[in-house]
C-alpha cells in the first residue's frame, strides 16, 4: 500500500484491569494523529493514566457511517488514526464494523493492534472446548426471541458463547433453562480483570440456582459460554432443515403424526424428532 496514506489502527484497549494493554498499543496512541473513540469522555480516563494527550473524534453507533467518511478522507489525505471502543477488542458488540469496511474496501491499510477481549479472556479460562465455538454478540433482548435463539443452539455441537447485560443475566438463564437440558455444563464469566472477577463453571441447573440466590452473582458484566450437545448423543442432532420440515407438520398436525410423517420424509431418528417436537410446543406454549 502507498505509504502516502494514513493507516487505520484498530486498537484493543482493557476490559476491566487498566494494565491490560500492550506496549505497542500505548505507543501507538501517542503517535497517531487522531484517536476515534466511542465514547471520548471514557478513553480520556485510559489515556491520562498512560500519559497520553492526542486529538480525539466520536465514532459511536449513532454516528458511525458519516463519521467513517470523513475519518476515509482523512487518512486519504496521509493521517493515521487509532480505533478505540469503551472497552476491548473495537468491532465485537461495539462499533468500528462500517468504518473498517470502507477503509478495506477503498484498498488502504488497516492494522489490529490486539489486546484484551471479554470473550477470549471468557474462553481461555472457562475449561470448555474451544477448537470451534460459535460467538453470538448479546443475546436476545425479550424473552421470546431469546428463547428462540437457545432452540437453535440446542443441538449446536460446538462451544457457544453469548454476551449478557446484569439487568438480564437471571432471565436469560431462566429462558435457558427452559430449552436447554438442565445437565448442560455453562460457564458464567463476571467481571473479568477486576477485582470481583468469578468464573463459574457448573451444569445449567446449579449455576441458575446460584445466580438466582447470590445477589452479587447478578452485578457487573458477564460472558456466558455454553458446552455443544454431547458428541455421543450426535445421533440425536437434527439438522435446521429436518427441523423446518417438522415445524411446518406440527402446524398441521398432532406431534404424534408430524412426527411419523417427518421420518418419513427426513430420514431424522424418531427419537430425535420427538424430543425436537416436544421443545418447539414449550417454545410455543412459552411465547404465549
Ligand atoms: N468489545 C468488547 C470486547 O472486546 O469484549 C465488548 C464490548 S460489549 C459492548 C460489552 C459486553 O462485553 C458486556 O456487556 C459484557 O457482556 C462483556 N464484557 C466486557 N467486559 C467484560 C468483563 N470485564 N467481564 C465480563 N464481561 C465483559
Amino acid at each position: 500500500m502507498s505509504t502516502e496514506y494514513g493507516k487505520l489502527y484498530v486498537v484493543a484497549t482493557p476490559i476491566g484491569n487498566l494494565a491490560d494493554i500492550s506496549f505497542r498499543a500505548v505507543a501507538l496512541l501517542k503517535q497517531v494523529d487522531l484517536i476515534a473513540a466511542e465514547d471520548t469522555r471514557h478513553v480520556k480516563m485510559l489515556l491520562q493514566h498512560y500519559g497520553i494527550s492526542n486529538k480525539l473524534i466520536s465514532l459511536h453507533q449513532h454516528n458511525e457511517d458519516k463519521a467513517s467518511v470523513m475519518l476515509l478522507e482523512k487518512l486519504r489525505s496521509g493521517e493515521s488514526i487509532a480505533l478505540v471502543s469503551d472497552a476491548g477488542t473495537p468491532l465485537l458488540s461495539d462499533p468500528g464494523m462500517p468504518l473498517v469496511k470502507m477503509v478495506k474496501d477503498a484498498g488502504l491499510d488497516v492494522v489490529p493492534i490486539p489486546g484484551a477481549c471479554a470473550l477470549i479472556a471468557a474462553l481461555s479460562a472457562a475449561g470448555l472446548p474451544v477448537t470451534r465455538f460459535c460467538f453470538d454478540g448479546f443475546s436476545p433482548r425479550t424473552s421470546s426471541a431469546r428463547k428462540s435463539y437457545f432452540q437453535e443452539r440446542l443441538s449446536h455441537p460446538s462451544t457457544w458463547v453469548f454476551y449478557e447485560s446484569s439487568h438480564r443475566v437471571l432471565a436469560s438463564l431462566q429462558d435457558m433453562a427452559e430449552i436447554i437440558p438442565l445437565d448442560r455444563q455453562i460457564v458464567i464469566a463476571r467481571e473479568l480483570t477486576k477485582l470481583h472477577e468469578t468464573i463459574v463453571k457448573a451444569s445449567l441447573g446449579d449455576a441458575l440456582e446460584l445466580v438466582e440466590q447470590n445477589d452479587n452473582m447478578r452485578k457487573g458484566e458477564f460472558v456466558v459460554i455454553v458446552d455443544g450437545a454431547a458428541v455421543d448423543k450426535k445421533e440425536q442432532i437434527i439438522t435446521d432443515e429436518q427441523k423446518r420440515i417438522l415445524s411446518a407438520l406440527l402446524r398441521e398436525c398432532s406431534i404424534k403424526s408430524a412426527v411419523a410423517m417427518a421420518v418419513e420424509i427426513t430420514g431424522a431418528k424418531k427419537k430425535a424428532l420427538y424430543q425436537a417436537a416436544l421443545d418447539m410446543q414449550k417454545v410455543k406454549e412459552a411465547a404465549i
